[in-house]
């Protein structure tokens, strides 16, 4: 780089490479970070992985005063303000875990300007102790993180959120920066709204990655599966397979070694030395595979990934479309290869049901899984569903790189199906003022009288027996499908259904509903498939 161009670098440039040691930026980051540095307001949407930290982690160092960092995500200050630390920046974090003196010299460091950034959470906007903390000092810029915790109507609503807007009123010089990585157009809308942020600016990532082809194999032998999809199209590629165990991880690890490709296991019951020897032969060489569990990859960029594939269902489409983003950074052609079986429902399922968490936590985690389950079952284009699932418009007329759509798959018209479905949720949200979940709607189309059905007189409704024509684990399978399709939606800790804005779409017979036929077969014993 000449003189004059080094001279010529932005303040926030130099902050990239002299802080964090990036060579660029990386999509609307530098768009975002100017319009911030200057002063403005900007709501940010993008995917997680992208890089949202840096949005306000460069403002707050290049503008005079400290960066205010807003986040539900308390068990997650400590590690973010440890890696500022490591990289030498003054940041520090004020919650209900520190006891009074460590609470006490945070505030000094940041009344004596010793700080660059502070993460609060929400509810300590509340106090007015800390709005005459801050208002005692000097802020550079309002970070909003995980700003759809603001919606009334998402998965996530924080009620604390609500009072943020106040930070516009007191402070109307700083600039404020909402971000999510999650968002419809209509949360979006919400998001300006309530955090009273009319003026900001919109950056819009897309979540599209052209260059990676999406694809999901019905499950019979994968680890045969795996090694003539390795072997056809990806001999000599570096790439990673993941699995949900360590026992499969070191198993396929093993299996795919025997069979002449040269894979090395990653996993959190490995020696640090082990796992940190696996992932630097990972990043120098050209053509290795790393079989690991979900614990690898987090932070890794490596730019020649060709694939990525998984053996085990992820347990969400965000989950899905992090660990396959991992593939084709440096936009050459990549694939995100999956195989699928019902036993992966079974198993998620089972997780769960017997895992951590109370009852608000695993209906979330299954509205996530059924999300997943849509994307493996649809017979629409994999890419545009992802790109819908994030509020996205998708490409219409398919991608023309997923499976679907270079081999569409059997299907069968569903329109009057989901219609059933739908038209059951309408009249019990506008007639009865009442939602209700999955299990509910399924016993109301097949004309069960359930005790519930009897305590809530559904058997008096119009569609009460309408759907006998479908067995309950259909109307499973057409409920996942249209959810999937956003023509529903789950809302609440109690995951009931209700209708979107493409509901009206199917009820007033605007468009087909085609579904996917043949749900991928379990290939060990149907007995167990009791879910
Ligand atoms: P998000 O908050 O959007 O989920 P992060 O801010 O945590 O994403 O960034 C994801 C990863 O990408 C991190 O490991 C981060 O260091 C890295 N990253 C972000 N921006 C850049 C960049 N411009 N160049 C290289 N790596 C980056
Ligand atoms: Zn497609």
């Amino acid at each position: 780089m000449s003189t004059a161009e080094a001279l010529d670098e932005s303040e926030a440039l130099t902050t990239l490479h002299r802080v964090f040691g990036y060579e660029a930026f990386r999509g609307e980051q530098e768009a975002v970070i100017e319009h911030v540095v200057a002063g403005g307001d900007a709501v940010v949407l993008m995917p997680t992985g992208g890089g949202k930290s840096l949005c306000y982690q460069i403002p707050a160092l290049v503008r005079p005063g400290t960066g205010v960092v807003v986040s539900p995500l308390i068990a997650l200050m400590q590690d973010q303000v440890d890696a500022l630390r490591a990289l030498g920046v003054r940041a520090g974090f004020i919650n209900s875990t520190q006891d009074f003196d460590e609470r006490r010299t945070m505030e000094a460091a940041f009344l004596a300007g010793e700080l660059d950034l502070l993460y609060l959470a929400p509810e300590r906007l509340r106090l007015e102790g800390t709005l005459d903390l801050l208002s005692r000092g000097k802020i550079s810029v309002f970070a909003i993180d995980e700003a759809h915790c603001v919606s009334q109507w998402g998965h996530d609503f924080r009620p604390d959120y609500l009072a943020l807007s106040l930070l516009g009123e007191r402070w109307p010089d700083v600039p404020r920066l909402a971000l999510t990585a999650t968002a419809t157009h209509a949360t979006h809308q919400e998001i300006t709204q309530r955090l009273g942020m009319p003026t900001a600016r919109h950056f819009v990532a897309s979540f599209d990655r052209p260059n990676i082809q999406y694809r999901i194999v019905p499950k019979a032998d994968p680890k045969k599966q795996l090694l003539s999809f390795l072997s056809d199209e990806h001999a000599g590629d570096a790439g990673i397979v993941y699995c949900l165990s360590r026992n499969s991880v070191e198993k396929t690890a093993e299996f795919l070694s025997r069979n002449g490709i040269e894979a090395v296991p990653y996993h959190a019951g490995l020696d640090a030395g082990t796992r940190a020897a696996h992932q630097s032969r990972f990043l120098r060489e050209e053509g290795l595979v790393v079989v690991a569990t979900i614990a690898f990859g987090m932070g890794i960029d490596k730019p020649d990934v060709r694939f990525v594939a998984h053996l085990d269902l992820p347990k969400s489409v965000e989950g899905y479309y992090q660990e396959t983003g991992r593939a084709g950074r440096d936009g050459l052609p990549s694939t995100a290869w999956m195989a699928y079986g019902l036993n992966d429902v079974i198993q998620q399922r089972k997780l769960i049901q017997g895992g951590e968490g109370d009852e608000a936590f695993r209906r979330r985690a299954a509205a996530h899984l059924d999300a997943m389950l849509g994307l493996c079952e649809t017979a629409q284009c994999r890419r545009g569903q992802l790109l819908a699932y994030f509020g996205q418009d998708p490409q219409s007329g398919g991608c023309g790189n997923c499976d679907t759509c270079l081999v569409p798959p059997d299907t069968w018209d569903g329109t009057i199906a989901a219609q059933k479905v739908l038209s059951t949720v309408w009249r019990l949200e506008r007639e009865r003022r009442q939602k209700f979940g999955a299990v509910q709607i399924i016993d109301i189309l097949l004309g069960r009288r359930t005790a519930k059905v009897i305590q809530f007189d559904h058997d008096q409704l119009s569609v009460f027996g309408i759907g006998e024509e479908l067995t309950e684990g259909e109307w499973r399978g057409v409920v996942r499908q249209i959810l999937a399709q956003g023509l529903l939606a789950v809302e609440g800790e109690y995951g009931t259904l209700v209708l979107t804005e493409a509901s009206g779409t199917v009820l007033r017979r605007e468009r087909e509903v085609p579904l996917r036929k043949d749900p991928p077969k379990p290939t060990a014993s149907r007995s167990s498939a009791g879910s």
